[in-house]
This record gives structure tokens, sequence and C-alpha cells, in this order.
């Protein structure tokens, strides 16, 4: 009889991370093992906003798959997944098609625009490396040619961020670092390049209490981040965004939109049923009505059923839907019980530059400052660690002097 083959999808925290567990927990001759992404790299999809404003090398941030995954024991395939037919246990992939008996769809997100007119052709969107090094590139570019023109127009040197959630603010955080080494570099007043973020709710980083927002606005705003704060989005055109009641336009010369995401379009081609872009879920991670398709990391929502709404879509939770997914696939092979998802809340930061940040850890635990930072650099090297161990750390992981 031929072994079950085990086809997973995507290869960030949740699909790299479940399969290294299942390459442990299953001997080769249980089950064969496949690996879908659509490059030969994973990147350290947390560390894009540092890509986007140049902050760290785009090859810090990614590494070989084959570097951590043994390509002797889990068959790798680059390419990209098109749709999954459920009815015929097949992968649609852009090149091949392939047959399984258990699946992972662990795709990530995509940005939502949520049909604002022009956002998709006019703004840029931190959604994976190859388009954040697009930004750098542009911002960079904005600058030169600031510099090299004789009629000067300053709006050029204008970074808008639409979106003062997690990513829009770690963003403009990098973008304060980033922003007077490239005035220095062209010789610009740094006064005239403005970076301003546009949120449209009452208070950016929703999550936080009080007192650790007004921290992240003082510290930005002293930095140079200027904040429209209550501020919507209606319009995205070449010259910036329109904003507000009165339809003001707010001109800038790299427009970033960070203002939501959503699930991968695979799963509406596949035909789901989703929820405002996503799965939800079963406790063990089995998409509703399938016994063999598990559905993690961005693409699903996992409810907290005592709160009675979803957890939050984090790599901290993805990594940990891995452990269950695993478990659970070698229940299934083994005819033994399987496990409901259980979330272990090791706390929230959000970085607000190199050597700033906020957050609430262990427990409820607030953070401010160096000390925020530091945790957040703790948390990036924790999971290059789990992936590749002392090795690549050693070679990718983040030792940014204060
Ligand atoms: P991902 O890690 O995004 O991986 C998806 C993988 O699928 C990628 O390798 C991608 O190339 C591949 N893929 C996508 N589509 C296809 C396709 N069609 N075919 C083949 N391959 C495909 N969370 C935290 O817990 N802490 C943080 O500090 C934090 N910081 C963040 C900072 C930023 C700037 C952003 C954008 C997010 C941050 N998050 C953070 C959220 C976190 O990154 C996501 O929740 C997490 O990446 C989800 O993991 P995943 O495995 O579902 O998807
Ligand atoms: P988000 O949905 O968390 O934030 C988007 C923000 O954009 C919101 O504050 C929203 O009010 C605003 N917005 C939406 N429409 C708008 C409009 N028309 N005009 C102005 N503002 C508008 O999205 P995100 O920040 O990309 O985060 C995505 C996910 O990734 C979240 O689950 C987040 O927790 C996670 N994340 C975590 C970290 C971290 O832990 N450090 C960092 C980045 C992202």
């Amino acid at each position: 009889m031929s072994k079950p083959k085990i086809v997973v999808l995507g290869a960030g925290y949740a699909g790299l991370m479940t399969t290294k567990k299942l390459a442990k927990q299953l001997a080769p001759e249980e089950a064969e093992l496949v690996l879908v992404n659509k490059h030969n790299y994973h990147y350290e999809t947390t560390w894009l906003h540092e890509v986007a404003a140049g902050t760290i090398n785009h090859n810090q941030a990614r590494f070989m798959i084959s570097d951590v995954v043994n390509p002797n024991r889990v068959r790798l395939i680059y390419d990209s997944v098109v749709k999954v037919n459920k009815e015929e246990n097949k992968v649609v992939l852009e090149n091949s098609e392939l047959t399984y008996d258990y699946l992972v769809i662990a795709l990530g997100f995509v940005t939502n625009t949520f049909g604002i007119k022009g956002m998709e052709e006019n703004a840029f969107f931190i959604q994976d490396i190859d388009g954040c090094q697009l930004i750098r590139d542009h911002i960079e570019y904005k600058f030169a040619q600031y510099k090299n023109s004789e009629e000067k127009n300053d709006d050029d040197l204008t970074i808008l961020v639409g979106g003062g959630g997690f990513t829009g603010i770690e963003l403009v955080g990098e973008l304060v670092e980033k922003v007077p080494q490239l005035c220095k570099k062209y010789d610009i007043d740094r006064r005239k390049a403005r970076i301003i973020n546009v949120e449209a709710a009452p208070s950016i980083l929703p999550v936080f209490e009080k007192d650790l927002v007004a921290y992240a606005k003082e510290s930005l705003e002293r930095r140079g981040v200027e904040f429209m704060i209550g501020t919507k989005i209606t319009e995205c055109t070449e010259e910036g965004f329109v904003v507000g009641d009165d339809s003001e336009l707010v001109k800038a010369g790299t427009i970033v939109w960070t203002g939501g995401v959503t699930g991968s379009p695979v799963l509406s081609e596949s035909g789901f049923e989703l929820n405002r872009g996503k799965v939800t879920v079963n406790g063990d991670l089995r998409a509703p009505g399938e016994d063999n398709i598990f559905i993690l990391g961005d693409c699903a929502w996992v409810m907290n059923e005592a709160e009675g709404r979803p957890f939050p879509p984090t790599a901290q939770a993805a990594m940990q839907h891995a452990t269950t997914c695993a478990h659970n696939i070698a229940a299934l092979l083994h005819n033994e019980p399987l496990q409901n998802f259980i979330f272990d809340d090791k706390g929230t930061v959000a970085s607000l530059g190199i050597t700033d940040g906020v957050g609430t850890v262990f427990g409820g635990t607030k953070l401010t400052g160096k000390p925020a930072a530091t945790m957040k650099k703790v948390v990036d090297n924790r999971s290059i660690f789990l992936f590749g161990g002392v090795n690549l750390l050693l070679k990718k992981g983040k030792v940014r002097p204060f």
C-alpha cells in the first residue's frame, strides 16, 4: 500500500513549522511529505516593515527553505498555488498539479484595500519581500530625483502611510530612522521630508491601553511623524490620499497602504466558506466539513471560545497552530484522538524604530522604550532560532546595537 501523502501549502510561519514538526514526528515510511511555496526561500513577514524602510537588507529577512528542511525527507516544490480541488483531493499549481491525502493550507495574507478607489493602482503594500524592496527603492529614487531636479517639489519627499495599526506604526517607526540618513546622503533639509500617518479610528494601535498608545504617538511625533487621526481615506490617486469629509488631497511622493489584511485568495478560488476572507476553522484546525484539510495562520479564524471572537492573526499564533496541526495529522495516521488548539498568549510588542517600542508581555507587564525594543528583537530572533537553530541565528539574527 502506498504511503499517505501530506501536502503543505506555504512556507511561512505556519507552513514551514508544520513541515518541520511533521518531518520530526513521522518516520519516512509512515508518510510522504510535500511542501509547496512560491519561492525557494522563507521570509520573515514580521520584518517586512524594516525591508520596506531600508533599515535592514532584504537578504537578512529571508533564508533558503532547503537550509532548514531536509529535501531528502520533504519534497520541495517551488510554484504558485492557484486553487484546491477538494472533491478530487487535488491542488492546482501554476505549472503542475498535485494529489494529497492530507492538506495543510498556510498561504498567509494579502493586503485588503476594501475596494477603496485607486488604492490597488497607486499605493504600495507591505505584503511580501519583493513589494517591500520596491518601496525602499522608490523612496530613495524620490530623494535622488529631488536632489537632481532643478524645479524642486517638496511633496516628492513626503511619505504617506495609510493605516495606524501595527504595520503602519512599525513602518513609520523605521522611516524615522531611515529618512535622516537619506537627507544626509542627498544633502536635503530634514524638515522638508515629511512622514505622515493617516488613521480612520480615533486612535492608533487600538489593541494597546491608552498610556501605551500615548507613549507611541508622542515618541514618533517627537522624531518627526505627523499624524492625521480620525481621518478616513476615501480614495488614492497618483498624487496621494483623498481624506475626510471635505475630500482633502494629501500629496506625497511615496504612498503606502497598511489599512488591513485578508486571507489568501486561494481560499475563495477553492470554494471555502469565508468570513471576511478567511475560513473559520474547527477547534482542531480543520476546515468545517473537511476531514483531511487543515487551515492555519492568516488564512484561518481560530475562535477564542471564552471571549466569543477569534484570536488575533499573528506569527506567534501561526507557529502555535503548526504544533497542533502536526500533532493532529500524526493522530489521524495513528488513529488517536485529535487536540483542540489552545493559544498560549506570550504578549504583543510593537517596534517604534531601532531603540524604541511598546508592548504588553507575560500576561500584562507593560514595556516601553529600550526594554520593549529589546523584547521585540528577542521575539524576532526566536523564530529564526526555532526554524534553523544557532547556525541560522548567527547568520540572520538581529544584533543591531543601541
Ligand atoms: P506567512 O508567514 O505570511 O507565509 C505565507 C507563505 O505562503 C509565504 O512564504 C508566501 O510566499 C507563501 N505563499 C503565499 N501565496 C502563495 C501561493 N499562491 N502559492 C505558493 N506560496 C504562496 N505577528 C506577530 O506575532 N508579531 C509581530 O511582531 C508581527 N509583526 C508583523 C509585521 C508586519 C510588517 C506584518 C505585515 C505582519 C506582522 N505580524 C506579526 C503578523 C504575522 O506576520 C502574520 O500573522 C504571519 O506572517 C502569518 O503567518 P502565515 O504562516 O499564515 O503566513
Ligand atoms: P490592522 O487591520 O491591524 O490595522 C489597519 C488600520 O488601518 C486600522 O487601525 C484601521 O482603522 C485603519 N484603516 C482601515 N481603513 C482605513 C481608511 N479607509 N482610512 C484610514 N485608516 C484606515 O492591519 P495591520 O496593521 O496590517 O495588521 C495586520 C495583522 O498583523 C494584525 O493582526 C496585527 O496584529 C498583525 N501585526 C502584528 C504586529 C506585531 O505584533 N508587532 C505587527 C504588524 C502586524
